[in-house]
């Protein structure tokens, strides 16, 4: 007879989601933390976007969408990413979060024995979406400075080798590709032929650009963004087999809407489509409505607020700790102190109530951890202060 446990597929048991797991099970255990471990915005959804979410339902959008997303709200994004990149971006498929995008393009393009290359550290999911798909994750180490190196990623490209995964800002060191990084991981995706899968989640948390070239943003036209906002390196402006996928859960604080995008070659996202039908449908009805309108909401004073608590926290652990300075995203990831694992360490933080993400979670190596600054100034500076004294 078969117990519970032995219809779990090799699938699932190939997913290791234990470094996580220690850090929730301690957390648990803590009263009122100083809690630096949050991977979403410390404000609300914009009221303008709850009206219309409110006004939408009201209106009797409850039914199912198309499956690629409404259409206005499609339309209105090609045409913004479009205006951005400098080139006609392909078609768009709005998602049930950035998780489902991701989830759907390494499907489309995945088969068993695949390999995508992206550098370690990475954001959690590319690794064990991956597993799910029977590919094979080639991670590229790229400490101590977290930067994109071309000659080490193109050592880990294969002729099975089919996607570059980017991410920039990233998630956990806050990096940002400069002009030159993106052209030259352009270059290798040219040279080997790859499909580059751009996360651009943290897009609008962007705090400078390394370089010139890349065309400042004209207007208010993109996304209610300040004027002067410069754009992101995108290796969507310079390789049209660029997957862009970006989202609303961090640009406006819904990461509970699950909304998201992705926006690339015809043939790619009609694939990811397809594969959405059969899975999350749609992403849902209402929202996708409200996400229109908060396109047209102003998220600078969001960004400037950031920037001021990235500074305030790298100055302060800059005095104590080895870390680089983040360029965007609401992210930064020091070094635990000599003779300590990353680990050892958190538990220590912990033990003091503040609690933060050992990098093994997002690392092969467990030397360094994760904060998020997405808090309030006070909690921030009395965390800092903690995290210091126990060097
Ligand atoms: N990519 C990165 C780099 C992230 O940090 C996250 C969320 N933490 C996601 C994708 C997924 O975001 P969501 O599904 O909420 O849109």
């Amino acid at each position: 007879m078969r117990s519970p446990s032995d219809y779990i597929s090799r699938r699932a048991h190939a997913v290791d989601a234990s470094g996580i797991r220690k850090v929730f099970d301690l957390a648990a255990k803590m009263k009122d933390p100083i809690n630096l471990s949050i991977g979403l915005p410390d404000f609300d959804v914009p009221d303008v976007a709850k009206e219309a979410a409110i006004a939408a339902i009201r209106a009797g959008h409850n039914r199912y969408t198309q499956t690629q997303g409404i259409a206005p709200l499609r339309e209105r994004l090609r045409k913004d990413l479009s205006a951005e990149m400098g080139r006609d971006v392909g078609e768009v498929l709005i998602t049930s979060g950035v998780s489902g995008g991701l989830l759907l393009a390494i499907l489309a393009t995945i088969d068993p024995g695949d390999e995508a290359v992206f550098l370690d550290p990475y954001f959690v999911m590319y690794k064990h979406l991956l597993t799910v798909a029977g590919g094979k994750a080639s991670i590229v180490d790229s400490y101590p400075d977290f930067r994109f190196h071309a000659d080490r990623v193109e050592k880990a490209v294969t002729p099975k080798t089919k996607l570059l995964i980017l991410n920039s800002p990233s998630n956990p060191t806050g990096i940002v590709m400069s002009e030159a990084e993106v052209r030259a991981a352009v270059e290798v995706a040219r040279k080997h032929d790859l499909l580059i899968l751009s996360d651009e989640i943290y897009e609008p948390f962007l705090y400078e650009t390394g370089g010139t070239g890349f065309q400042p943003v004209s207007g208010s036209s993109r996304h209610g963004q300040d004027a002067h906002a410069t754009s992101l390196p995108s290796p969507a402006k310079l390789y049209e087999k660029t997957v862009i996928l970006r989202g609303f859960s961090k640009s406006h604080a819904m990461t509970g809407w699950r909304l998201g995008y992705a926006a690339g070659p015809a043939e790619v996202i009609a694939q990811m489509t397809k594969l959405q039908q059969y899975t999350f449908v749609c992403p849902p009805s209402p929202l996708q409505h409200a996400a229109l309108a908060a396109l047209d909401v102003p998220m600078g004073d969001a960004v400037a607020a950031y920037l001021r608590k990235r500074d305030l926290v790298f100055d302060k652990l800059g005095r104590k700790f080895e870390l680089v300075q983040p360029g965007g995203a609401f992210y930064i990831f020091p070094k635990a102190p000599a003779a300590t694992t990353a680990t050892d360490f958190v538990a220590r933080a912990i033990e003091n109530n503040v609690l933060i993400i050992p990098g093994n979670v997002f690392s092969e190596r467990d030397t360094h951890f994760r904060i998020s600054y997405a808090t309030t100034d006070e909690k921030l500076a009395r965390g800092c202060e903690i995290l210091s004294s126990l060097v």
